[in-house]
């Protein structure tokens, strides 16, 4: 019979971690363990019977640049992410400096942020839009999910039994104008990202994330290609679109969809003359 005691794996190497995981398929990831101590004020604490602990394992830590990407490990902390400055996109940044408090951004981890198993959180707007992609192992595969599959709703995060985010790739893209919003009393953010190039909007992207994910990228590519400023009637266009898009989309509650509304309306007005 199983040993009842609660146990604490700390693997240095992923053979090591993933025989851990073999042997106790239960088993829970612990990163910074921001969420999994949460609200715990109790003397004895509630913890998952077996926790495979991530600090030992120095791959997941590395920070990597390549000309085109920006690769992190999962148990990178979301100050040290911020802390790269510059290279990082500017939406991302945004999006990490909104978590929390600086106690808590030294200890939440990128890969802790994007696999809560509770609703998508600050992180996950920017990556979507972003392009970004993560890399999953198991002990037997490797493989490379894109953020919006793998954050998508309804439904779990597209983590499989016993498999691990590894590394976030983040595509080093220009983006001229990038603006992240989170909506506090409703919960969740939205990205609103533009590239121009010559004074022509090359491409647009805007995401919200958190209790849904929404996005529709048949609004985004209908102003792509238009000289800016953009003008009054395409921009006016443009906003009926996305409130055609928001009520199709059950939204709870009507003031995240006002919000929402607001601030894409501002966005588009700021690109308009
Ligand atoms: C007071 C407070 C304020 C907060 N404010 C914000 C905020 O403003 N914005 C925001 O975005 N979040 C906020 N959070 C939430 C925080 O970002 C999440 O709790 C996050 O999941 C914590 O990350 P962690 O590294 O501590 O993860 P952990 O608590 O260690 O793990 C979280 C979950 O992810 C799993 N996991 C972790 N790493 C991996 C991995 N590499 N592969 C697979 N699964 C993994 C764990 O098993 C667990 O289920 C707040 C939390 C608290 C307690």
């Amino acid at each position: 019979m199983a040993d009842q005691h609660n146990q604490v794996f700390f693997p240095s190497t992923m053979p090591e971690l993933f025989s851990a995981w073999n042997r106790f398929p239960d088993a829970v990831p612990f990163a910074g363990g921001v969420e999994l101590l949460r609200n715990q004020g109790k003397h004895v604490l509630t913890l998952p019977q077996n926790i495979l602990s991530l600090e030992g394992l120095d791959e997941l830590h590395r920070v990597t640049r390549t000309e085109r990407y920006l690769e992190t490990g999962a148990m990178v902390k979301i100050s040290e992410i911020i802390r790269l400055g510059k290279i990082v996109p500017e939406a991302l940044t945004q999006s990490l400096s909104n978590i929390a408090n600086l106690g808590l951004r030294n200890l939440i981890t990128i890969g802790g942020n994007i696999c809560n198993p509770v609703c998508r959180l600050d992180a996950a707007a920017p990556l979507i839009a972003l392009d970004a992609r993560y890399e999953l192992r198991t002990a037997y595969e490797t493989r490379w999910v894109s953020a919006s599959r793998f954050s998508a709703l309804p439904g779990p995060l597209a983590l499989r039994p016993q498999e691990l985010l590894t590394r976030i790739r983040i595509p080093l893209e220009e983006w001229q104008y990038s603006l992240y919003r989170k909506f506090e009393e409703s919960g969740g953010g939205a990205v609103f990202m533009a590239r121009i190039q010559k004074n022509i909007l090359t491409d647009l992207r805007i995401v919200f994330a958190g209790q849904q994910v929404l996005r529709d990228r048949n609004c985004e590519t209908s102003l792509v290609g238009k000289q800016l400023p953009l003008d009054r009637r395409e921009a006016v266009h443009f906003m009926e679109l996305w409130e055609t898009f928001l009520a199709a989309v059950e939204i709870p509650g009507f003031m995240l969809r006002a919000k929402l509304l607001n601030f894409v309306e501002s966005c588009i007005l700021s690109l308009s003359d």
